[in-house]
């Protein structure tokens, strides 16, 4: 161990033994053997090739807004990717993984370009919402990472590699880097000019709707994917018209439906303002959460005959 710590100083900043209810905004998560924050691309790079090459165990980490951890914490190493740079020209924005949503947002607004509104408020990591194509729909405006993303950088068993949009399979919060175990660099994204005014204007608005609807409790955001239309097994005319046009069918909604709004299990409760907040009312345990997660899914199986898939990535 000793001589582990030792070889990783190397990479970064390294805390041992680091609690990592504190890198989550779950705020639940025993200790990580080690915690390394990486403020480098090439650090980041020479890390992932040192731990792979000797066979240790490792997960990365971006704002920690969309995980939730193990009670008995990670053996191993977690990787907290802390790059930041970015480069801007004509109208791209070349971000690293590390930067926060919002600083790119706000780039975007300084630099008179359009485009990336919607993700306002959003917490979290450029490379995490690359990740999980984050998005947010309004009634005024709505997005997804994949609508402006041009390239993705990755790291992929000791490479970089340059990825088209097209070949990252984005999906409805989902990726191919879901599905393999590529690390996201950076992203390049292509904006078109708009206005800093109207544009500013637009993000207070979204932040204070936000602001409103929100538990302000400690969370992982919206627990699970809202529902596509085509996969709803029932009668769609009896659905609230607004799912009709936006072809999901909010997940909040229905565990409202089902009456688990307030439903609590330990110090984790379904948020009594929002159907599909799993909210940490104060020393929850994963498996407070994983309660209420088991409970809601099979009320929403029981009677809608659906399978609620969770948003939130459940590190076991
Ligand atoms: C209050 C609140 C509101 C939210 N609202 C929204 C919303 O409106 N829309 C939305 O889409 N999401 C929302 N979220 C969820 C969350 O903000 C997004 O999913 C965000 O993009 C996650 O980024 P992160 O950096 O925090 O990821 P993390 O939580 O750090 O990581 C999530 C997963 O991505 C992986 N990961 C992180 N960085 C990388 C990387 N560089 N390369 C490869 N894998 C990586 C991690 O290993 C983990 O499996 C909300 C969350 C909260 C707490």
């Amino acid at each position: 161990m000793e001589q582990l710590y030792k070889e990783l100083k190397n990479f970064g900043k390294v805390r041992p033994n680091a609690s990592l209810a504190k890198f989550s905004n779950f705020n639940i998560g025993g200790p990580a053997d080690f915690l390394i924050e990486t403020t480098k691309t090439d650090t980041l790079i020479g890390l992932l090739n040192f731990l792979s090459g000797e066979g240790i165990e490792y997960l990365v980490l971006g704002g920690g807004s969309n995980v939730l951890f193990p009670d008995e914490g990670f053996r191993g190493a977690v990787i907290k990717i802390s790059n930041i740079k970015y480069q801007i020209s004509n109208l791209t924005i070349d971000a690293e993984a590390g930067m926060d949503l919002s600083k790119l947002v706000e780039l975007s607004i300084q630099n008179k370009f359009t485009g990336l509104e919607w993700a306002a408020g959003i917490p979290g990591s450029v490379g995490g919402a690359i990740r999980g194509n984050a998005g947010a729909h309004y009634a005024f405006t709505g997005g997804e990472m994949k609508d402006t993303l041009e390239t993705v950088s990755v790291w992929r068993d000791g490479e970089v590699v340059e990825l088209f949009r097209g070949e990252c399979e984005f999906g409805y919060r989902d990726s191919v880097f879901k599905h393999n175990t590529d690390v996201v660099l950076s992203g390049r994204f292509q904006l078109v000019i708009g206005g800093a005014k109207k544009s500013l204007e637009m993000t207070q608005k979204i932040v204070a709707e936000r602001q409103a609807k929100q538990d302000h409790h400690s969370s992982a955001g919206s627990f699970f994917k809202n529902i596509m239309l085509e996969k709803w097994p029932g009668d769609v005319a009896k659905l609230p018209e607004r799912f009709l046009n936006y072809k999901k069918i909010a997940a909040g909604w229905v565990i409202e439906q089902v009456g688990l709004k307030g439903y609590r299990v330990g110090g984790a409760m379904v948020s009594p303002n929002h159907g599909n907040f799993i909210i940490n009312l104060g020393g929850a345990t994963q498996a407070d959460v994983l309660g209420v997660v088991e409970k809601v899914t099979i009320e929403v199986y029981n009677r809608y005959g659906v399978e609620l898939e969770s948003e939130v990535q459940i590190v076991r």
